[in-house]
């Protein structure tokens, strides 16, 4: 759960999935305050965990299939892409924090 540092009201989950590297501010849907993305390494962190894990089954399973031809492969490569990127958010909502922007 990601709640605003101003308002205490809660950020919507699907925000995490917008910052980036180059991105790294949100403004709350509440009151409207621009907020910078705090644990910046946390998510480059969590990124490449997900990346790497996902990379390297994925690259494994699509191996096998090419050897194969069994679709199951191609199965169990999105149901992997699907894990990853889901346990990419879940890890991404429990650690983002934000702080607000004083300018
Ligand atoms: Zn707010």
């Amino acid at each position: 759960m990601i709640t605003c540092p101003k308002c205490g009201n809660r950020i919507p989950a699907r925000m995490p999935l917008f910052l980036t590297r180059f991105n790294t501010t949100i403004t709350c849907t509440t009151c409207a305050s621009k907020l910078q993305w705090k644990n910046k390494r946390t998510g480059s962190l969590i990124g490449g965990v997900g990346g790497g894990v996902g990379g390297g089954f994925g690259t494994l399973l699509l191996i096998n299939w090419s050897q194969t031809g069994n679709v199951v492969y191609l199965i169990l490569f999105a149901g992997l892409l699907a894990t990853v990127f889901f346990a990419a958010w879940v890890a991404m909502v429990k650690f983002t924090r934000f702080e607000q922007v004083t300018a």
